[in-house]
């Protein structure tokens, strides 16, 4: 029977309930963000019997120290919950540039103050001095730039959004955690057809993904597909573009929700006409759920491999 503890005290927990809520409901201020397992902002610590749903995406050495996601575990054994929220250290950052890409696409650029490692693509925790937390994924190369890069989507009313656009000054200092996730370039793939799909700021991930695979001479080709509503959507076009020209085996096919020229049009039925023998390359998905989901699923019933098939969905904060 499910049992719950929280710094040595019971905490009451009904059947099928999750220990976030519980938490939550017990007055615990436990850190949390898309309840749903994916941006690890709830990250704990426990001993007992976790669920192994509740620790998908978390690496064999967390796994080993206990570490679990209590928004999506759901006890069937006694739980004793070891530390509420951020059990990973917080990195200082200090904000070196801030810029438009898109006229709702902002570039932050973010100096650690100590050393935060990471492979582009992955993505971190960003947290506001007024404790707003957001996950944003990485879109710079850690051999070539000291800083970390992020490109944030400006939605109306968004908190962090709000925050970066009107309140953060170049000089401010903020914090981050991480890094966390598994959407990075894997060098097994290095013959393999890499295709990179991403709708909006889906395009930080795949930014640094494919710049990590170029450097580490990935030698198969590498089609990125990038889709946007409008046509001042398609940021760092002529950035990748011009690697286009440069490198034989890279395609940029952008992509413009509505639009007629040449190679615009839905990105997901690009991708899909792009695309004719899916089992043959390695994906990485990134952006909205919506059409994460949609080409993810789409891809696999075509044959390719859930293994190779890699995705981030950029959930909003619950
Ligand atoms: C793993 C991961 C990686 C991510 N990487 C990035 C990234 O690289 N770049 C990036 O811009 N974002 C990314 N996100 C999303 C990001 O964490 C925030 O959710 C987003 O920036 C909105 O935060 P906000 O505080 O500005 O808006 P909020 O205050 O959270 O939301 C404002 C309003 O917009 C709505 N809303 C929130 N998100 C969406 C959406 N996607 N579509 C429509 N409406 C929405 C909310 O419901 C609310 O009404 C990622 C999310 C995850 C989980």
């Amino acid at each position: 029977m499910a049992s719950l503890t929280f710094d040595d005290r019971p905490v009451p927990i009904a059947p099928n309930q999750d220990v976030l809520s519980a938490l939550l409901a017990a007055g615990v201020d436990a850190p949390h963000s898309c309840r749903a397992g994916i941006c690890q902002t709830c990250l704990s610590r426990a001993e007992g019997e976790i669920p192994a749903e509740a620790q998908r995406g978390l690496s064999k050495a967390q796994k080993e120290q206990g570490y679990f996601l209590p928004c999506v575990c759901v006890p069937k054994g006694p739980l004793k919950v070891l530390r509420a929220g951020p059990s990973l250290e917080a990195t200082e950052v200090g904000v070196c540039a801030i810029d438009r890409l898109a006229p709702t696409v902002v570039r932050l650029r973010l100096e650690p103050c100590a050393p935060f490692a990471y492979r582009p693509g992955q993505f971190l925790s960003l947290e506001t001095p007024d404790g707003c937390v957001r996950s944003y994924s990485i879109a710079s190369l850690p051999e070539a730039e000291a800083f970390l890069e992020l490109h944030v989507r400006l939605l109306p009313n968004g908190r962090m959004g709000g925050f970066i656009a009107e309140r953060l000054s170049v000089g401010d200092r903020l914090a981050v955690r991480g890094p966390f996730g598994a959407c990075y370039y894997d060098e097994a793939d290095r013959d393999r057809p890499l295709v990179l799909v991403g709708a909006g700021t889906g395009l930080a991930p795949l930014w640094g993904i494919l710049r990590d695979a170029l450097s580490r001479g990935h030698r198969g080709p590498i089609r990125l597909y990038h889709g946007a509503r409008e046509r001042s959507g398609l940021y760092l076009s002529e950035e990748l573009a011009a690697l286009a020209r440069e490198r034989e085996r890279f395609s940029y096919i952008p992509c413009v929700l509505g639009s007629l020229g040449a190679a615009d049009g839905d990105v997901e039925k690009a991708v899909l006409e792009g695309e004719p023998q899916p089992d043959a390359a390695s994906y990485f998905l990134c952006g909205g759920g919506d059409l994460v989901n949609r080409v993810k699923r789409a891809l696999f019933l075509r044959g390719a491999q859930l293994a190779r098939l890699r995705a981030d969905v950029f959930l909003p904060a619950s």
